[in-house]
């Protein structure tokens, strides 16, 4: 029994097949990084969060047909996801915005587009541009909230709001076809149980599409390693972690896709955890998946938003 609603699950339902996510670096900067909102960019970021910079010297049609090839000769895939990553992927103008996402009707094969932002960047006019591609592709739209705790955002310098997140979900709303998918970081310093699960009943309360869940995790040249270093705060063990994954996962209604349970970064660039790496990876699911078996638990389990007479936490 799936005791959560994965992302695989979900594409299948969908494409009736497995489908490949092709991740590419478009070029983009950031708000946060050149000073429109902010200099330095989020504590934790590192260059945009893409890892390989090889990509950033070729075009986009170059990376999705490389990665097409890649993954067709490996999985045999037939079917592919682009996959708009590094850096803010809505933050340029709209004819050029337009321009990069184009390219993925030069390719039969892609059937979807995924756009990761800030949520503080999405105006109307990137909206009406993404639910252009919603007649001939699946089209998710990627916020970074990272923490539903304002305290938690100014701690990262994220630069924006909790409220700027829910004006951008209630807006994308007017365009149903947009699937909305939330970014969230559990284990931040800043943050008791209590305030983690708060994030997870504000992403059931807003009935987001789908969640992305990553431990803070520190990596090499940022200031979030400058920080660690002097302030010594305690990252997550696995174990902790996983029994947080779960608690976060039965708030959630059971429609909204968990599309990823934990994070990770090349060995040579982590700092802490030292399981955030590829090789832990799997690793780190089954833990979670068999603290979902034992506790005979899952999705939606304690979801408080179903629109029912108020019930008292057990
Ligand atoms: S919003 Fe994204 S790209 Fe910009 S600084 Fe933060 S993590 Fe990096």
């Amino acid at each position: 029994m799936e005791r959560y609603y994965s992302y695989s699950k979900y594409l299948k339902g969908i494409f009736g097949e497995r489908v490949y996510r092709i991740t590419v670096d478009a070029g983009f900067t950031c708000p946060n990084r050149d000073g429109s909102k902010g200099k330095g960019g989020c504590i934790y970021c590192y260059q945009g969060s893409d890892y390989d910079l090889r990509k950033r010297t070729l075009t986009v049609k170059e990376q999705i047909s490389e990665g097409i090839e890649r993954v067709r000769r490996r999985y045999k895939a037939r079917k592919f996801l682009v996959y708009f990553q590094a850096y803010t992927n809505t933050y340029a103008p709209i004819s050029k915005l337009k321009e990069l996402y184009d390219t993925v009707r030069e390719f039969k094969e892609v059937v979807g587009l995924i756009v990761g932002t800030r949520p503080d960047c999405v105006p109307q006019e990137v909206l009406e541009l993404l639910n252009s591609y919603t007649e001939d592709y699946l089209v998710w739209l990627e916020l970074g909230l990272e923490s539903s705790h304002f305290k938690s955002l100014d701690w990262m310098n994220r630069g924006h709001g909790v409220s700027d997140f829910i004006d951008a979900v209630l807006r994308t709303k007017s365009f149903p076809k947009i699937k909305v998918c939330a970014h969230t970081i559990l284990g931040l310093p800043t943050e008791n149980y209590r305030e983690m699960m708060e994030t997870a009943d504000f992403i059931a309360s807003l009935r987001l599409d789908g969640v992305k869940i990553h431990p803070l995790h520190v990596i090499k040249g940022t200031l979030l390693e400058r920080m660690y270093e002097k302030e010594k705060f305690k990252t997550l063990e696995p174990e902790e972690y996983a029994e947080l994954v779960v608690d976060f996962i039965e708030r959630l209604p059971e429609k909204t896709v968990i599309q990823r349970i934990t994070g990770e970064a090349p060995k040579e660039l982590l700092i802490a955890p030292y399981w955030c790496t590829k090789e832990h990876k799997n690793w780190v699911i089954n833990l979670i998946r068999e603290k979902f078996e034992e506790r005979d638990t899952y999705q939606g389990k304690k979801c408080r938003f179903r629109g029912e007479v108020c019930t008292r936490e057990k």
